[in-house]
């Protein structure tokens, strides 16, 4: 075969080599993490182009995320070099599913130039629908519709398609109708939503065959990475444009479906062999990514789900060093030693863009980033904004910042209407204009207008109203803390109601955040200082293009790779997260399970793991309880750390073990058989704290039986 010595097949082992030449008819290649399943696809491209079985613009890849895209278009590249200039079908299913839709837009009722709506766009034209028909906002907020929706949309069903007794569901059987509505304006502006790129690709094909037909003519290939996080929309459409050829080959791996709480269903691998009658399957066992230790560790780790297709995996290389796990006093004393490791490591020579840190939520960010601000090392947060840069928190930020300072304009504009509270924009607009004439800032110019007969009797009210809260606030300053005023300002000005009502799956993330900002603040003399604080974190760079270290969530972190990998947080309630054990039960702790598995294989060389024995919720000391999770590794491949932090000790030097702490004995305090009567955290918490600030033994974990955010969680659903 001429492709015998291309230089893409050397040091390919037999099976994979065979799932790279097997092109003709469907292929299924089932394996666990870091065995090559993603090298395969792309080896698989190189040699479809390479021997000429078809054009660059013959070959459908569907990654899970642009930035898969490009790191995959990148390595063709340099196998294959510019043929993969023509490869237009390279790409998300949403990047490919709007790519389809604009060719043929005519035949799904849409003009060209649709536009593709935002989530923020999706619930205003929801809240207007909900207007229209005096259904309750308060009640049925347009974001539990919105998120209803897209949950119909990935299980491919258009609105004639919900079952009557789900629609019904919400506000009081309007839910299906509500539903068709929405179509139909999304329709009369032209608009599509996410969920619709598939769903309307999947209509177009269904309605018209000769269009399909010309698509099964076009892709002679058709491969999907992440094949397990595919949801029912998805995989419609994927069967339709692969029953042409039916040489799709789809890599995956059970173990790491993390998406299933937003419709992704591992059954599609299952429906594979029945779907595509006749399909080879290839499993992968060698892990060429992590060393013997980390390869172990999350072997032990995820056998202890029992919904598994189960397999082997193996490593040849080194045994490595053992996967650590290390209890930090507190969630800053964890922030503090991470970062130093991460100075030692750097001293070392190791570059920063291989060490990741992967937290299970987004506001465990916060803390490390604040640190590594002051060691100024250079981070990046993957796939999300940083933390104070999120929407909530700006929002949160902006009310801070008129209560400091009357004259701070642009924070005043942003919150001036949020909440939603009737100050809409022509009123903006006036407040504009006075503060122009006067030379004075909007505060004053709206508490001038609140005075005046110019707005109408509820708004002048309403502003009155907001303008008396901030002097109150302004007054409050000077007798309370600056955190307790913060929890005042966003409560009483609806800010945090409004997230509380909101019933969206951020909805309770967001809180979270909101808890974790006034926590930031704990350190600061005082609000001036903070939000001071703030503005030079804010300035500070993303790092872009430069070395730094990789922070994001371990959902963002599939498929990727990292020398080595920082897991913090892994307490119950946390991680596992209470919410996914609230509201799925027993596929919810699996789902947090195959999350630690997709965790420990990120890491090539070390996976280091953290747990705080305290954390502050509410502002309050609460002891925590490590996560079950740690009772799952394997001994044999386990270092336990000496703990850091306590009796007041500020933490400047580490290793020295001679502050005579209790040693994490595995045998001990691991082996327990059940977490919720750790001997050893009990002496872990007896230490106490010199400054008195130190945890209560009647802790959290007693009082709300280790719920990490009993709100959040009891609000949803
Ligand atoms: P995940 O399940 O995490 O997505 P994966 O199965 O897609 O993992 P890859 O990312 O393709 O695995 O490969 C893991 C690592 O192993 C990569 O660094 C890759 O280059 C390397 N690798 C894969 N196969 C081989 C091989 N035959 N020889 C040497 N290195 C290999
Ligand atoms: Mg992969």
């Amino acid at each position: 075969a001429p492709a015998a010595e291309a230089a893409y097949l050397a040091g390919l082992n037999p099976e994979q080599r065979e799932a790279v030449e097997t092109l003709d008819g469907p292929l299924l290649v089932l394996a666990g993490a870091g065995t090559g399943k993603t090298r395969v696809l792309t080896a698989r491209v190189a040699h479809i182009l390479a021997t000429g079985r078809a054009f660059p613009s013959q070959i459908l890849v569907v990654t899970f995320t642009n930035k898969a895209a490009r790191e995959m278009k990148e390595r063709i590249h340099a196998m294959v070099g510019d043929q993969v200039e023509g490869m237009p079908w390279l790409g998300t299913f949403h990047s490919i599913g709007v790519r389809i839709l604009r060719r043929h837009h005519e035949l799904v009722g849409l003009k060209s130039g649709f536009t593709i709506l935002d989530t923020d766009d999706q619930i205003r034209l929801l809240k207007q629908l909900l207007a229209a028909e005096n259904i309750d906002e308060k009640r049925w907020p347009a974001r539990l519709l919105a998120s209803t929706i897209d949950g119909w949309k990935n299980r491919g069903l258009s609105p004639k398609d919900v079952p009557p007794g789900e629609g019904a569901v919400f506000a009081n059987g309007k839910g299906g109708m509500l539903y068709a509505a929405y179509q139909a304006r999304l329709k009369a502006l032209n608009a599509v939503d996410f969920g619709d790129l598939l769903l309307e690709g999947i209509r177009l094909f269904r309605e018209n065959p000769d269009v399909l037909a010309e698509y099964h003519r076009r892709f002679k290939y058709l491969l999907v990475d992440e094949y397990q996080d595919t949801n029912v929309a998805q995989y419609l459409w994927l069967r339709l444009l692969a029953q042409g050829s039916k040489n799709v080959c789809c890599v995956g791996d059970d173990d790491q479906s993390i998406y299933g709480w937003r419709g992704a269903e591992v059954d599609n691998i299952l429906r594979f062999e029945s779907d595509f009658p006749g399909a080879k399957v290839i499993r992968l066992e060698r892990n060429y990514r992590s060393t013997g230790h980390i390869l172990a560790s999350a072997s032990h780790l995820i056998a202890h789900n029992e919904g598994r297709l189960g397999k082997t995996l193996f490593s040849e290389g080194e045994e490595g060093e053992r996967v650590t796990v290390t209890g930090a006093w507190d969630s800053g004393e964890e922030a503090r030693a991470v970062g130093e490791e991460i100075e030692a490591l750097q001293r070392a020579g190791h570059r920063l863009s291989e060490i990741a840190i992967l937290v299970r939520a987004s506001f465990q960010m916060r803390e490390f980033e604040d640190r590594f601000v002051t060691l100024g090392l250079n981070y990046r947060v993957i796939g999300g904004p940083r933390f104070y840069e999120r929407a909530e928190i700006r929002d949160a930020l902006a009310y801070l910042r008129c209560v400091n300072s009357a004259a701070d304009d642009l924070a005043f504009e942003r919150i001036v209407n949020v909440p939603k509270r009737g100050i809409g924009d022509a009123t903006v607009k006036q407040i504009h204009d006075v503060a122009r004439a006067a030379g004075v800032p909007l505060q004053e110019a709206a508490r001038a207008l609140a005075q005046s007969e110019e707005l109408k009797p509820k708004v002048r009210a309403t502003m009155r109203g907001l303008i008396e809260a901030f002097d109150r606030w302004r007054e409050q300053a000077r007798t309370l803390s600056h955190t307790e005023l913060a929890e005042i300002v966003l409560d009483e000005s609806g800010y945090t109601e409004m997230w509380q009502k909101d019933r969206s799956a951020e909805a309770a993330g967001r809180l979270e955040n909101l808890k974790e900002l006034v926590r930031s603040m704990e350190p600061f003399e005082n609000l001036a200082g903070f939000l001071e604080h703030i503005a030079l974190v804010m300035d500070t760079d993303n790092g872009a293009g430069e070395d730094a270290v990789q922070v994001m969530t371990l959902h963002s972190a599939k498929g990727l790779e990292f020398d080595t990998v920082f897991l913090p947080g892994w307490e119950e309630g946390l991680f596992p997260h209470q919410r996914a054990l609230d509201e799925q039960g027993k596929a919810g702790l699996e789902e947090e399970r195959r999350l630690a598995y997709v965790g420990i294989t990120r890491a090539r060389a070390s996976a280091r793991i953290w747990f705080a024995s305290n954390r502050r919720i509410h502002g309050l000391w609460n002891s925590t309880v490590p996560s079950r999770f740690l009772d799952e590794l394997p001994d044999a491949h386990v270092r336990v750390e000496e703990s850091r932090g306590g009796m007041g000790w500020g933490g400047s030097s580490y290793g020295g073990g001679s502050y005579g702490q209790s040693r994490f004995d595995r045998a001990e305090p691991f082996a327990a058989s059940s977490y919720s009567t750790p001997g050893w955290q009990r002496a872990q918490n007896n230490r106490g704290r010199s400054d008195g600030g130190g945890p209560s033994r009647s802790g959290f974990s007693e009082r709300s039986g280790g719920r990490y955010d009993a709100g959040a969680a009891g609000r949803r659903g």
